[in-house]
């Protein structure tokens, strides 16, 4: 029996279904949960317009965002307590970090066990 995702109404499967405040949510939903990006943000918003019209979207990122890249392709893999300890940045900077690198495909989350992991899209 597949779940239905809470906020889109999309059938997951259990292996991809994401849990909060009680509820099945499909990945995507269940990031934009935890990283909204504003539609109020602009810089988040010309970031993700700036990919969308340029070639090579590295070019566009933020000197911080080219850190949490950098770490990420060192790393391969890790979780924001891990971002949070080695780039020296509040949960808060990432989570907001991270919700323009994915929409500009350059950085994806996956679960492991109870964890989410940041990695290279
Ligand atoms: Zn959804």
């Amino acid at each position: 029996m597949p779940y239905q995702c809470a906020r889109c109404n999309k059938s997951i499967e259990k292996f991809q279904c994401y849990e909060h405040q009680g509820k099945p949510f499909c990945e995507d939903c269940y990031m934009d949960i935890l990283s909204p990006m504003k539609a109020c943000d602009p810089w988040a918003v010309h970031s993700a317009q700036t990919f969308l019209q340029g070639k090579d979207k590295l070019s566009t990122l933020t000197p911080l965002q080219l850190n949490i890249v950098n770490y990420l392709k060192g790393k391969g893999e890790a979780t924001i307590e891990e971002m949070m300890e080695n780039l020296n940045l509040p949960e808060e900077a990432l989570k907001r970090e991270f919700a323009v690198l994915r929409h500009m495909e350059v950085l994806r989350a996956t679960k492991k066990g109870d964890k989410i992991l940041y990695t290279l899209f």
